[in-house]
């Protein structure tokens, strides 16, 4: 066996464990290659796929000997580095798919993103980079199934708000565990802030540097979440799709505003999705230009799946309250606000409209389902999510009707809570919410509130919540979309198990959740 970097020969044996064989051969020349010493290890951040399409998938990198450099250029020189990437269709690299060179730019933090075709589809790939002799950890993908597939059995899994300083990443790799076929994130996926979400959680392990303003900052926080090994781990075992929430730029921003007045808040804007864009593997369509990034977009899975993904940050046309508990801000709710924007919402209905799958994923941020917030227990987010944009939430429950789409599904996270919801208009059943809990901020938590049993009693579309950290699995057949709430004892603590806590199924072309374990 070839001599390997330490750190190397671990993330490669830590990903056999999950994904079953990967066999580091003497004869492999893309590993026998001389090691440079002027370089460093560059592959610390690991590697990551995501947006897969029938025949390709994106494949990520990004090159950062020194993660940690608060310059944000994470060790590396001002000029540019060819980095190979090979695709195989086995984790032994001895059938080579798809192969090639990219130049990595200075100005975008040496961030490698290939967009590999020509790839069968419904199909598993393993990939990997070199760079100056360095060998990156292995990573597994899939492409999407065809339009005509099936694709049943396929397994999503969802997640959200991942606060580093508030818990460690176990949800991840539990996530990680159960070999979805895709993973939807959606959103928190960093916390700009170096405070506490939630006031009265511990603080685990710190982020590096303050809060997140310049792209130095911005990539650095990107940088130390890539470091943490069980999200690495979840982005090596399969394709993710992700869209941003406010944590990615600044706390509950809207459109141009943010939350808490501050001058330049474009600027920071465009700031935070280009490190945004560097640290995810996103297609160059949704590449950012100044403060404007197309984050909304639609995946196909066969005839099984379409995944709607939503921007309900960008496109808000409004200012958003200073503080969403201040009594004032009920004031400013005026009819006509769009959440989505008239583009986005027109480009959403002529989706549901066009669709033919069994299934339509809505993959959004924040919370649907409306919320009796007079006795206080979801306050501090309500209007911040949809509740705050009631008409637009009628046009789209219209639009969701009116399309005639089959069986639509909104999921969500945002909020660090389970919860099962049917969603109404007018007091008819239309749609399900299936909301992901956190992965880490808000610390363990615990199975229920007094402010969650009020919750339950208040609104009758909410079928079981849960205040623990965790994610969701789904598994998608023809006649059934199963959703497994999967939760941890704990996160201030490495190594928690997941149990599922409830599971919820929706019939084909039957509205209504129902509890089935
Ligand atoms: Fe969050
Ligand atoms: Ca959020």
């Amino acid at each position: 066996m070839v001599r390997l970097p330490r750190r190397q020969l671990i993330s490669a044996l830590a990903f056999s464990a999950a994904a079953g064989s990967v066999t580091l051969r003497p004869s492999d020349p893309f590993i026998s290659a001389k090691v440079s010493r002027l370089v460093p290890d560059p592959f610390t951040l690991g590697v990551a796929s995501g947006d897969p399409w029938p025949s390709g998938v994106v494949l990520w990198t990004r090159l950062a000997p020194e993660p940690g450099e608060p310059n944000g250029l994470a060790g590396m020189a001002r000029r540019s580095f060819p980095v190979e990437w090979q695709v195989s269709e086995d984790a032994g690299f001895r059938t080579i798919a798809r192969a090639g060179r990219v130049f990595t730019d200075p100005n975008w933090a040496h961030a490698v993103h290939v967009e590999v075709d020509g790839l069968r589809a419904g199909a598993t790939y393993f990939y990997r980079f070199r760079v100056e002799g360095h060998l990156s950890p292995v990573g597994r993908t899939r492409t999407a199934p065809d339009l005509l597939s099936k694709a049943e059995g396929s397994r999503f899994a969802l997640a959200s708000c991942a606060n580093y300083e508030e818990g460690w990443f176990t949800a991840y790799r539990r996530l990680a565990e159960d070999d979805p076929d895709l993973v939807l994130h959606l959103g928190d996926y960093i916390y700009e802030s170096p405070e506490l979400g939630q006031p009265g959680a511990r603080r685990v392990r710190g982020h590096e540097g303050f809060e997140a303003i310049t792209l130095a900052d911005y990539r650095r926080r990107h940088a130390q979440y890539k470091t943490d090994p069980d999200l690495q781990h979840a982005h090596a075992v399969a394709p993710w799709a992700v869209v941003f929430d406010d944590h990615e730029v600044d706390g509950n921003w809207a459109g141009f505003h943010p939350e808490t007045p501050q001058p330049g808040f474009a600027g920071r804007r465009a700031t935070a999705f280009r490190a945004y864009y560097e640290h995810m593997p996103l297609r160059r369509r949704s590449l950012p230009r100044g403060p404007f990034m197309r984050i909304y977009r639609r995946l196909g899975w066969g005839a099984l799946a379409t995944v709607h993904l939503l921007d309900t940050r960008q496109y808000r046309d409004d200012q958003v309250c200073g503080d969403t508990r201040a009594v004032g801000c009920h004031a400013r709710l005026a009819p006509g606000r769009t959440l989505l924007g008239a583009e986005q919402e027109r480009w959403l209905d002529r989706g549901l409209r066009a669709s033919r799958t069994r299934w339509d994923l809505l993959a959004q941020q924040v919370c649907m389902a409306p919320r009796d917030t007079s006795s206080g227990p979801f306050g501090a987010y309500a209007l911040d999510g949809w509740d705050g944009y009631a008409s637009a939430r009628r046009r789209l429950f219209e639009s969701i009707v009116s399309s005639g789409v089959r069986n639509p599904v909104v999921v969500t996270g945002d909020v660090h809570r389970h919860y099962a919801n049917d969603l109404a208009l007018d007091g008819r059943t239309i749609a399900a919410e299936l909301i992901t809990t956190s992965v880490s901020s808000g610390g363990d938590g615990s199975r229920t509130t007094a402010r969650i049993d009020v919750e339950l009693a208040q609104n009758p579309g909410l079928h079981w919540a849960d205040c623990r950290r965790g994610y969701v699995a789904l598994t998608l057949d023809a006649n059934q979309l199963r959703a497994d709430f999967r939760t941890l004892p704990y996160v201030t603590r490495p190594g928690a198990p997941a149990t599922t806590a409830a599971s919820f199924a929706l019939q084909d072309r039957r509205r209504g959740l129902a509890r089935i374990a």
